[in-house]
């Protein structure tokens, strides 16, 4: 669970963007609480904690950023989570959007490429007091295959197309959202899994870093 931010002097901040998410159409409540509780300032580097609360994407280090709340909130609406689900995270990059999922899920595993920023992410985790959660470093886009399977995959990252690990680790039934496309633009898509086929939909388009790896872009 993550602590939140109460009486930090932050809150009406927090409030003032879940208003600006609720404007552009999110209505899952449970996110909307999830984004007016974790304290994203945490997440951000000093130089622009300033613009923490904006509804923007903002530079981390590395040369990655923390992407856009509101389309962190439209990936956590996309899959309809209960509470009850395990879950895979490729991407941690600031840790916020791992945060937003320890108040949303069971238990969330999350792998991040760059070393520096995976242990930036569990320091700002620890801050935030999220306890469900495991920071892992490695490539992704192999999944994390002594936790699988999931009941849900978040990918932070884009990808010329499914890397077959992470369906491969979907469970029965389980949900994965992942952006596909090229380097430049890429749509947003919700894939399930029944059995041995895949159900594919799309939800919107996006604009995400590179996904690199073995299975994504080399
Ligand atoms: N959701 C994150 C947040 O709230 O800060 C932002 C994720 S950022 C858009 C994408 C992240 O994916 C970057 O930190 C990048 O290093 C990471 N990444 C790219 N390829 C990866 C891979 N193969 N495995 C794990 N992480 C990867």
């Amino acid at each position: 669970m993550v602590a939140g931010g109460v009486g930090d002097g932050y809150g009406g901040y927090r409030a003032q963007l879940v208003e600006t998410l609720q404007r552009k159409g999110v209505r899952d409540l449970a996110v909307l609480r999830a984004v007016g509780t974790v304290p994203r300032h945490l997440f951000v580097p000093e130089s622009v904690r300033h613009r923490a609360y904006d509804d923007a994407a903002l530079p981390i280090g590395s040369g990655q950023t923390i992407s856009q709340p509101w389309v962190q909130a439209r990936y956590l609406e996309a899959v309809g989570l209960t509470g009850r689900e395990r879950v895979l995270e490729v991407g941690t990059g600031s840790g916020y959007q791992t945060a937003l999922l320890a108040l949303l899920v069971d238990s969330v595993f999350s792998v991040e490429r760059i070393a520096g920023l995976a242990q930036a992410a569990k320091r700002a985790l620890d801050a935030a007091g999220a306890r469900n959660v495991t920071v892992l470093v490695g490539d992704g886009t192999l999944g994390w295959r002594p936790f699988a399977p999931y009941d849900a995959i978040f990918v932070a990252a884009a990808s010329p197309h499914v890397p077959a690990p992470l369906v491969e680790q979907l469970a029965e039934g389980g949900r994965m959202v992942i952006p596909i496309g090229d380097r430049a633009a890429q749509t947003l898509m919700l894939v399930v899994r029944r059995g041995s086929d895949v159900h594919t939909t799309t939800i919107g388009d996006v604009r995400f870093v590179p996904l690199l790896g073995e299975f994504g872009f080399r």
